[in-house]
């Protein structure tokens, strides 16, 4: 581990050169580059058709059933939130739900590699529900119709046979991948192409609820087999950060090992229970990059990343998301949706999600490592090059005062405007040196 002061510098000619204290990620920030307005995302607009984009969606209302069956769906109904699972394909069409969660059609994990790698077998209560599925006529069209279409077969193609589609529906109800998907596509009202619904333009309710289901979905996949080591909860946001989708939509993955960066965490950890404090949120709040807070988080401008990215942190002394109060999970939503916001949505970006597994304190690793909840915002506006794969080194146009500059005036506006949750920012946060729990 470096010393805190070698984290962050600024060279006499303002070059700043930043290094990761977990990966050891360098990155430099050459003067002169971030005032450049930030690249756009998408291409020119064009006028919206009217009904908008529903035809060409499959994650748009009215395209239910190009996805596999749902896992659960929530609905609103004034302030009140209604989940509904367990519906049979002839119920989807019934409601509107705002949010969802269905099966991704092309998972990382099948359950092949779950059976096969590990052993593990469907639970009964899953096999249950598929046979249900299966035994109901709209239930097994809906089901053929979804195999067609992942195997790119027009809809009047030979179906599958009744083994495939058997061992289809096993995998989308016993799913380890799933996706969250709100219900617009472009914000109400829209009538260009480019007014999509981003997680910014969500209400501060609407983004509540869907950071919750994300975290429902976590747990119930923690939950789903012993083998599951990690579940990995991302989102990409336009083409530059790997979305093939301009409809907003967030994963949750079940994988069978924790992953680099927990490893890394873990082991700066193990030396030190304070590493996060001491190497990241005190070096931060020393450098004047903190965005803003709450009782329950903290969102700051990051070092040592690939891209310009901002942290957000819980500071509740629960590790695992689900375990956060209902309050604290909203005060970690509210700085996400905040910082979201002030990015706009034309912006790139990806936001990834780290946490402590519950399977760590049975690793051979450090029992009740101090792992913090954090989300971590990467604005995708360059590509890697030839000098970043030779050198290690990474180029960012923005360095962490830039993201500070560009984020603080827009959080600003947006609280001002009401369509942020009320926050502390920038020089008005009381967040005190130390405050991540160790
Ligand atoms: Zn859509």
């Amino acid at each position: 581990m470096r010393p805190s002061h070698e984290l962050l510098q600024v060279l006499p000619d303002g070059t700043v050169k930043q290094r990761n204290p977990f990966t050891g990620t360098q990155v430099w920030t050459m003067p002169g580059r971030g005032k450049r307005p930030l690249p756009a995302a998408l291409d020119e607009p064009t006028p919206l058709p009217p009904g908008g984009v529903a035809d060409r969606c499959a994650f748009c209302p009215g395209h239910h059933l190009d996805n596999p069956p749902e896992r659960a769906r929530l609905l609103r109904e004034g302030d009140q939130w209604t989940t509904l699972t367990g519906l049979r394909a002839d119920q989807l069409a019934l409601t509107e739900p705002l949010f969802r969660r269905v099966p991704n059609l092309f998972e990382i994990c099948s359950l092949d590699y779950w059976r096969l790698n590990h052993g593990v077998e469907l639970s009964d209560e899953v096999v249950e529900r598929a046979e249900q599925y299966l035994a109901d006529a709209a239930g097994r069209a809906h089901l053929a119709h979804v195999w067609r279409l992942k195997h790119r077969l027009a809809d009047d193609a030979p179906g599958p046979d009744r083994q495939a589609l058997r061992q289809a529906a096993l995998g989308w109800f016993g799913t380890t991948h799933e996706l969250v998907i709100p219900r617009r596509h472009h914000v109400e009202g829209a009538t260009a192409t480019d007014q999509l619904a981003s997680s910014g333009e969500l209400s501060v309710a609407e983004h509540r609820a869907y950071v919750a289901m994300s975290v429902e979905a976590m747990a119930d996949l923690y939950a789903s087999n012993a083998a599951v080591r990690y579940v990995s909860v991302f989102q990409n946001w336009l083409k530059p950060a790997g979305a093939s989708f301009e409809h907003l939509h967030r994963q949750v993955v079940a994988i069978d090992e924790v992953g680099a960066h927990v490893d890394a965490a873990a082991d700066v950890l193990a030396r030190n229970p304070n590493a996060f404090n001491e190497h990241l949120l005190d070096v931060a709040i020393e450098h004047g990059l903190v965005l803003a807070a709450n009782e329950h988080a903290v969102a700051l401008a990051g070092f040592g990343h690939r891209y310009p990215s901002i942290e957000v942190y819980s500071l509740s002394q629960q590790q695992e998301p689900w375990r956060l109060s209902p309050q604290q999970l909203d005060g970690m939503s509210d700085l996400l949706h905040a910082m979201h916001a002030a990015a706009g949505p034309t912006l790139s970006c990806n936001e990834e999600w780290h946490h402590r597994p519950p399977t760590l304190d049975e690793g051979p690793v450090e029992t009740d490592l101090p792992v913090p909840f954090r989300i971590i915002l990467k604005w995708r506006i360059s590509t890697l090059a030839g000098f970043e794969g030779a050198t290690k080194i990474y180029l960012n146009t923005l360095s962490p005062w830039d993201v500070r500059n560009r984020v603080l005036p827009r959080l600003e506006e947006l609280r001002s405007q009401g369509r942020i949750a009320p926050m502390q920012i920038g020089d008005e946060c009381q967040v005190a040196k130390g405050s991540i729990p160790s």
